[in-house]
């Protein structure tokens, strides 16, 4: 009796604890056992990913089905999230929605392609819902395919008018003096 009571309020704190560490943990007693069994879950929370041109910028929202098999469960379903675009040519910005599908299996025998259900009944989808987003990411955006680009002497952007043009490099008298002296002269 005394074990129950001591075990129970622990239990509950270790599932309030996955609770507030992720919005994107599902607890999943409900189906184990119950072959066939599904439910829907919609999860939406942050999720941290940053490159130079990519950021999300909002809560990534989720919709996730579950379905209980023999020996586990599959969650299935798809993820959107918010993201700041920066051309790779030109640096404008944009924002653009973008979105992910995501098809897992939980289960008891851990592998490669069956992921853990924890002790308490929970599965964190956090790390897969992240991951299949940022496969989904370019890795260079473009703003248009046919971007043109800034100048890479004056900067201009290339998009909105034509660059005046500049003395061929190679003449320029300091083009000699470029290859000692680096970059920084110009
Ligand atoms: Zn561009
Ligand atoms: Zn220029």
């Amino acid at each position: 009796m005394f074990l129950l009571v001591l075990t129970g309020p622990r239990m509950l704190l270790t599932s309030l604890e996955n609770l507030i560490q992720s919005p994107f943990v599902v607890f999943v007693n409900d189906l184990l056992g119950l072959a066939g069994a599904r439910r829907t879950e919609e999860l939406s929370g942050p999720l941290e990913f940053e490159t130079d041109l990519v950021t999300l910028v909002g809560d990534a929202r989720a919709i996730i089905s579950l379905e209980a098999m023999a020996d586990g469960l599959v969650a299935r379903g798809e993820v959107v999230a918010p993201v700041l675009f920066r051309c790779n040519r030109c640096l404008v910005r944009w924002q653009e929605d973008a979105n992910a599908e995501v098809v897992l299996v939980f289960g008891e025998a851990v592998d490669d392609e069956i992921h853990p259900i924890g002790r308490d009944g929970a599965i964190d989808l956090e790390p897969f819902v992240r991951d299949e987003l940022c496969l989904s990411l370019p890795l260079a955006p473009l703003c248009s395919d046919s971007c043109l680009g800034l100048c890479q002497t004056c900067g201009t952007d290339l998009n909105r008018r034509p660059c005046s043009g500049h003395p061929d490099a190679n003449e320029s008298p300091f083009a000699a003096l470029r290859g000692f002296l680096g970059p920084e002269i110009d």
